[in-house]
């Protein structure tokens, strides 16, 4: 039987719910408790790929190809385990199951309501995870803010399962926010005091109450919000700002949020927190010996939740060369011919960015120019390996008008063009070429030395693809195939002969990057962009006078 912890939060958005709850079940998971988190969104889109990384960042997808809120990313890149389509659940996906039984008659003769039937079909799928058996704890994140409309449902069901389980097998954390008052010099505990209050309205009573906060907590404070929130003082967690994410779990250690939970829990005689392979990550995140700039090229940097795991692969890649990457945004959409030198020259690393439709993919063809000329590492990731391709048929094989049938249906030389499968598909909701997928890696190539593998397998999201029929041309001028998936021959890496270091890939490796396993080729990435950096005699105080001047 597994036991259930719901994270609810209050106040406002944007406190890290995820990071804490990633780091609850990180911390359980040190204890050697088997763990996995999944996010309940309230949203009416059936899953989020659909939405524009603007409204909701990046999005992340799974193995088993289900496209995810970027949370699902934390909890892979805490827990080191993968999460599956049963990870995510949106209102859109309830409805729609239940919509769909009431036309097959399953509910003949009844009205279908939120309660019992919306909230019966979130608590199915909130249990469901525990019991595949697999799992001793299941944690359930519930997106929004207590006091939504939307999330009503959801915390109806939470109210229900808590009713229904023994007491010891169900623990509802509340995240939420401890202002702190310039004018007044003071901590503020009243917005907290109400959210808690809305969320015992609504049936649900937390026990546990961790408090996002600037400064720290004193006792009296936490007895203050123990007392008017209805928990003993030590169920009070304080979740002070910190450097980085990786650091969270560290802290809620020392709070004691994990024993909180495990003595609610009833679990008795628990083993210390193994946290080596945690702690040593820490270490050398903290103590990098090098620094370089990587120039990421993209069209939506001004959201850095659109490239979340990009960002965070190169935390985890950065740690284990001990060097700090600095990244610098590229805006594709501003980058030009003329500007690209003054842009890009005093970048030790290149990384073109996924994306979708034309804006800004002239910008990331000369980015991609760039690098390849002036021979800086290169890393081009789905349409930024895309863009690789359009870049060197153009400029190298003389193909003036190559590009992608995306962008441009009626180019006469369609070297990136819809794949097969894609043209009868009309629908746009999961519908692209979704998760893990094998591909065999040529000996001898860059990605054969990166991976030091001939058999990988790795994620996608995309609808278009390398165009085979021009295979012999790139590979005669001297862009490399050096990866392809063995049932159908799609190409999934290339990468250049003469060149130290140019990757370019059709899948999202930053999506299986983690703390405890950092994606060997932001791992070699990074390397590169140091012996670039190195070899162009840039010290590292060159480097940190240049970007705080
Ligand atoms: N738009 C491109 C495609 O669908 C690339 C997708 C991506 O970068 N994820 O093939």
């Amino acid at each position: 039987m597994a036991k259930y912890i719901f994270v609810t939060g209050g106040v406002t958005s944007s406190l890290g719910k995820g990071i804490v709850a990633a780091s609850l079940a990180k911390l359980l998971q040190a204890r050697g408790l088997k763990v996995t988190i999944q996010k309940f969104d309230p949203y009416i889109n059936v899953d989020p790929g659909t939405l524009n990384p603007y409204e909701h960042g990046e999005c992340y997808v799974t193995d088993d190809g289900a496209e995810t809120d970027l949370d699902l990313g934390h909890y892979e890149r805490f827990l080191n385990i993968p999460t599956s389509q049963a990870n995510n659940v949106t209102t859109g996906r309830i409805y729609q199951t239940v919509i769909n039984k009431e036309r097959e008659g399953a509910y003949l003769g009844k009205t279908v309501q939120v309660v019992p039937h919306i909230t019966d079909e979130i608590k199915r799928r909130m249990m469901l995870l525990g019991n595949s058996g697999q799992f001793d704890v299941v944690i359930t994140e519930l997106g929004g803010t207590v006091g939504d409309i939307e999330s009503l449902p959801f915390v109806e069901a939470v109210r229900q399962i808590q009713w229904e389980l023994p007491e010891e097998d169900c623990v509802v954390v509340h995240l939420t926010l401890i202002p702190y008052l310039k004018s007044a010099k003071e901590l503020k505990t009243k917005p907290t005091q109400h959210s808690v209050r809305l969320l015992s309205q609504e049936g649900v009573h937390p026990n546990v109450i961790v408090c996002r906060t600037e400064r720290p907590l004193n006792n009296e404070l936490k007895k203050k919000i123990a007392l008017f929130c209805n928990v003993k003082p030590d169920a009070v967690i304080e979740a002070i700002d910190a450097n980085s994410i990786y650091e969270v779990p560290i802290k809620m250690l020392e709070e004691g949020l994990d024993v909180i939970v495990l003595k609610k829990l009833h679990y008795n005689g628990y083993s210390a927190p193994d946290l080596t392979k945690w702690n040593v990550f820490l270490d050398k995140l903290g103590a990098p010996k090098s620094k370089v700039s990587i120039g990421l090229v993209g069209k939506y940097v001004e959201l850095q939740d659109a490239y979340k795991s990009i960002l965070e692969a190169f935390v985890h890649a950065g740690a284990l060369n001990q060097c700090k990457v600095q990244i610098v945004n590229v805006h594709s959409e501003h980058l030009n011919a003329k500007n690209v030198q003054d842009k890009l020259k005093d970048l030790d690393g290149l990384l073109v960015a996924p994306g979708f439709g034309s804006r800004g993919v002239e910008g990331k063809i000369e980015a991609v120019r760039y690098a390849r000329e002036n021979k800086i590492p290169f890393f081009g990731i789905c349409l930024g390996m895309q863009m690789a391709v359009i870049e060197f048929a153009r400029n190298v094989l003389g193909w003036v008008d190559a590009h992608s049938t995306e962008m441009d249906a009626s180019t006469s030389r369609p070297v990136i063009a819809l794949m097969d499968e894609q043209k009868k598909i009309k629908n746009k909701g999961g519908t692209m070429r979704l998760g893990a997928y094998a591909c065999d890696i040529e000996e001898g190539t860059l990605a054969n030395s990166i991976y030091q593998s001939n058999q990988i397998s790795e994620r996608h999201r995309h609808r278009w693809e390398f165009n085979n029929n021009y295979i012999n041309d790139f590979q005669h001028a001297g862009m490399m195939t050096s990866g392809k998936n063995p049932a159908n021959g799609l190409v999934e890496i290339i990468e250049l002969k003469e060149h130290p270091f140019f990757i370019g890939v059709q899948y999202h490796p930053e999506l299986k990057s983690t703390v405890e396993n950092p994606h060997p080729i932001f791992v070699s990435f990074v390397k590169a962009a140091k012996e670039y950096a190195a070899s162009h005699g840039k010290s590292v105080k060159q480097t940190v006078e240049k970007q705080s001047a």
